[in-house]
């Protein structure tokens, strides 16, 4: 199948409050240009360079999502044009984003990443520490952030009902967060879960965002 047919076959199995973020990592150009040529405006990348260079190569009605892991010192690259970072996992990375908007006179929507999978290796908080930010006078005093969600990447197995039982939890800890800090705020809305091998579960358990890459584009290239 195309990219336009996996797209169109992936968006009609979609509930219609899900959105789709198709993952261009590491995929060529053309396979892009044909998903924007489908109509695809929402895409995401997980390196800084990688979605500076493409910000500057494609068509700049494209809204660049970020779903990697953020250095810092890498803030400054994608701060005057990436839409979301869903990837937010430390106050002080909070405060840097924050700066970084603020230099460039806008707001940067972030989703708090949340530690769901039992793998060490991946990044993310716990309930707890995220709570912890939100109450923090730091994180209240930042004006040039809006956290709109929660991110989550499950573990990687076939083990469907531990998946089932980490999309859960983020959830619960998503419901947690909105009762306790947001609860007049109609933004706080996301959840963003589930990929290729695991978004239809993930739907199942209350994700309003999916992040599918392979899926639709085709093994990755490098
Ligand atoms: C690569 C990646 C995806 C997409 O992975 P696929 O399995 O190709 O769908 C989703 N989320 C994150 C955070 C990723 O790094």
């Amino acid at each position: 199948m195309s990219i336009a047919e996996n797209l169109q076959k992936l968006k009609s199995e979609l509930p219609e409050h899900v959105k789709l973020l198709p993952v261009s990592k590491r995929q060529p150009d053309e396979r892009i240009m044909a998903a924007y040529e489908a109509g695809q405006r929402l895409f995401g990348e997980n390196k800084a360079q990688d979605l500076k260079d493409r910000y500057e190569n494609f068509p700049k009605d494209i809204e660049w999502h970020f779903i990697g892991h953020l250095q810092r010192n890498k803030v400054k690259y994608i701060a005057p044009y990436v839409r979301v970072i869903h990837s937010a996992d430390s106050l002080r990375l909070l405060r840097k984003i924050d700066q970084e908007a603020e230099k460039n006179e806008r707001s940067i929507d972030c989703l708090l990443q949340l530690h769901i999978a039992e793998e060490e290796s991946k990044f993310g908080l716990n309930c707890n520490s995220a709570a912890e930010i939100l109450k923090s006078e730091d994180f209240q005093q930042m004006r040039h952030i809006r956290i709109t969600g929660v991110m989550g990447m499950a573990t990687n197995t076939d083990d469907k009902a531990k998946i089932r039982a980490e999309f859960r939890r983020l959830k619960a800890c998503f419901e947690k967060l909105q009762a306790e800090y947001f609860s007049d705020k109609d933004y706080f809305k996301e959840i963003s879960a589930g990929m290729s091998g695991d978004y239809p579960i993930a739907v199942e358990e209350g994700s309003t965002m999916v992040r599918v890459g392979s899926l639709i584009f085709g093994p990755r290239e490098y």
